[in-house]
């Protein structure tokens, strides 16, 4: 919450002074410090309970030899990477600390006082926080059985929309656009008017329709792609994510992205977890058992979830989420609310190992008394 007895108030940027800072999980080792235990679960921010996969972890560890110099400021080898495996021009390649980072740069580059970027509501948060950093409004479409109602969003573009933000799957939502009603929506946008299609969740979902944006960044150069290596890649620690589009967008990101964003065991272990499919390959099968053993626990204590095709579940807990939520933490387990994405009642919970799950699930069925 921003203080208001802050008396820097006064000289900061008034968009500034309103904003409310990004809450993360809460970490591990703070809850076990808190309750003096060390078996705490943390299934809040959808990381890969593998962590990352053996390549990335040899290309980390070597890496590690050369600690005293830069990092490649332009990110050379992840850059060709990351352009063949997408087949792109480098040029089209913006890396970030983060694909957090890339989307506060779409926001620096393209957004200011007077203009406007759209986003869904209960969409992902960082698209609030970096719209107002810079001073822009944010216009906010309801969103329809919690996912993005396009034509609402749609409505709101006008001539002072730079940004439209979409994510796809949706966090927290786990909701997910077909290839057909979003890229209808794509080419219904002004030219002046860019889209993010955020991808964070991509490598999990297995729905036949659902589409791969960057494959549609040739015809549309008002597109930019983001996704990221913290989730599948289960590099999360480490902060790296990229963002695809035309060389001349990512022209102007480059502009306002500091030289050294991406430290140098980033670069290392993005290489080499880009093409791990067999880390790959088995992140996604652990995530389908551990999304089954939520839907079949959630079922049998009757509870409504919304249906997701992420790495994370968000469950209706029929009562204010939050005493659930402290009930929980002190049975060591540490879930997501969600009462700050306009779902009090919900909370989102990220597919952990089975014990983890099992864990999580246990402590639900005693704190909901089911
Ligand atoms: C987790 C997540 C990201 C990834 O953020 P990083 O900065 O790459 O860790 C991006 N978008 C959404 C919607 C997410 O949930």
């Amino acid at each position: 919450m921003p203080n208001q007895d802050n008396p820097f108030l006064e000289i900061a940027a008034p968009w500034v002074a309103g904003l409310s800072p990004y809450v993360p999980g809460k970490p591990m080792a703070e809850l076990e410090r808190e309750l003096g235990i060390t078996d705490a679960v943390k299934l809040a921010s959808n990381e890969n309970p593998l962590g990352p996969g053996p390549k990335a972890r040899a290309a980390i560890a070597e890496a590690c030899g050369d600690l005293g110099r830069y990092p490649d400021g332009g990110g050379f080898a992840l850059r060709m990477a990351l352009a063949a495996h997408h087949d792109v021009s480098p040029s089209a390649v913006t890396l970030g600390n983060g694909s957090n980072d890339v989307l506060d740069l779409i926001a620096r580059a393209f957004l200011q006082p007077g203009t406007e970027s759209v986003f869904s509501e209960h969409a992902f948060a960082v698209y609030a926080i970096s719209t107002q950093a810079v001073g822009a409004r944010a216009r906010i479409a309801p969103a329809r059985d919690y996912g993005h109602d396009l034509e609402a969003m749609a409505a709101l573009v006008n001539e002072r929309t730079r940004v439209v933000w979409i994510a796809n799957p949706n966090n927290p939502s786990g909701t997910w656009l077909d290839a057909a009603t979003l890229k209808t929506f794509i080419e219904a946008l002004p030219r002046t008017c860019l889209v993010v299609i955020d991808e964070a969740y991509t490598d999990y979902v297995s729905e036949p329709d659902f589409p791969d944006a960057t494959l549609w960044l040739e015809a549309h150069p008002n597109l930019i792609v983001t996704r990221t290596f913290a989730k599948v890649h289960g590099l999360a620690a480490l902060r790296v994510g990229y963002g695809l589009s035309h060389p001349k967008v990512a022209d102007l990101l480059n502009r306002v992205r500091q030289p050294f964003n991406v430290n140098a065991l980033a670069q290392a272990a993005a290489v080499a977890a880009l093409d791990d499919r067999e880390h790959v390959r088995a992140s996604v099968e652990l995530n389908r058992a551990g999304m089954r053993q939520y839907t079949e626990a959630f079922a049998r204590l009757g509870l409504d979830f919304i249906p997701s095709v992420g790495n994370f579940i968000t469950v209706d807990v029929g009562r204010p989420a939050g005493p659930v939520n402290d009930a929980l933490l002190r049975l060591g387990v540490i879930v997501r609310p969600v009462a700050n994405y306009g779902l009090p009642n919900h909370l989102r919970v990220s597919i952990g190992l089975e014990a983890e799950n099992a864990r999580c699930i246990a402590a639900l069925e005693q704190v909901l008394d089911r």
